[in-house]
């Protein structure tokens, strides 16, 4: 994700600059290292790359990042603003889902979708862009380890959303006839990249479906993109409030 995030940033004319810290750094180190970064006017967009060494609780330091900076839109207040549905900036895998359904040219309005993964970064904050819209929401069932009978849920979703991290968690026979279906899921089996969802048999029911590699992580890094120059613009003041709300929705 780091390379691809350096080369998309080249190929846009974005400078792109790789701060590496000692493993032994301490959180308040590395917060006082981000404060200075938050005042620094040359920086529009602030990541805190993963994984973090263990005396750093990322959500504490994800805190510190100015939400006008926080292009991977992490930060508690960016998190927040998805409830009204008015995100400065949005968790990009988030926005590259909903990219890629507007790809399709179907409208979610009514429609329902299923989102299998409820995690802060993926499946929480894409269930809340999926219902951002007063008028054109999707309905949309969130699902997780505790759900009973999974199958009945993705059975019946006319787009269903996959964002666990177990291969082979979706079979063919658990997805509706002409689906689409986004599979998020990264994993490695015996050496090679596999989604969540097992392609060769799901390719035979969805109509349309995302391939892993290749599929919604080229888009997530594009949204990363997006939100750095949205940052940009919004450290600039030349970005308002209904031109913010566009980028997010459907
Ligand atoms: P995560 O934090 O581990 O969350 C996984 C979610 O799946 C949790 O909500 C978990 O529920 C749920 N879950 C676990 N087992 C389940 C089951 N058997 N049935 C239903 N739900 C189950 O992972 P994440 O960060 O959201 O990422 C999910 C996957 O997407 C990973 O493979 C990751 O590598 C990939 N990913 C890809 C991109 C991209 O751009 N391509 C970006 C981000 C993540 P509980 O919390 O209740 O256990």
């Amino acid at each position: 994700y780091l390379k691809s995030q350096q080369k998309g940033c080249e190929e846009v004319g974005i400078e792109f600059q790789l701060e590496q810290m000692a493993k032994e750094t301490t959180e308040q180190e590395l917060i006082r290292f981000i404060e200075e970064k938050n005042k620094d006017e040359r920086i529009s967009g602030i990541i805190l790359q993963m994984p973090l060494p263990p005396q750093i609780n990322a959500e504490r330091v994800q805190a510190v990042i100015d939400p006008a900076k926080d292009v991977e839109g992490v930060n508690p207040e960016n998190m927040g603003m998805l409830v009204y549905g008015k995100p400065k900036l949005a968790p990009c895998t988030a926005l590259s889902v909903m990219e890629l359904i507007k790809s399709t040219g179907t409208s979610i309005k009514g429609l329902q979708v299923t989102v299998v993964g409820h995690s802060s970064i993926v499946g929480k904050p894409l269930a809340l862009l999926l219902l951002s819209s007063p008028f054109e929401s999707a309905t949309t069932t969130v699902c997780h380890i505790a759900t009973r009978d999974l199958a009945s849920h993705t059975r019946k979703a006319d787009i269903l959303i996959v964002a666990v991290g177990k291969a082979g968690l979706i079979k063919g026979e658990m997805i509706k006839e002409d689906a689409i279906v986004i599979d998020v899921g990264v994993n490695q089996v015996e050496g090679k990249i596999v989604g969540d969802v097992v392609f060769e048999e799901a390719k035979e029911k969805a109509s349309l479906i995302t391939p892993v590699p290749g599929g919604v992580g080229p888009v997530t890094t594009a949204m990363l993109l997006r939100n750095t120059i949205q940052a940009w613009k919004i450290g600039l003041g030349i970005l308002v409030g209904s031109e913010q709300s566009k980028l997010t929705s459907l």
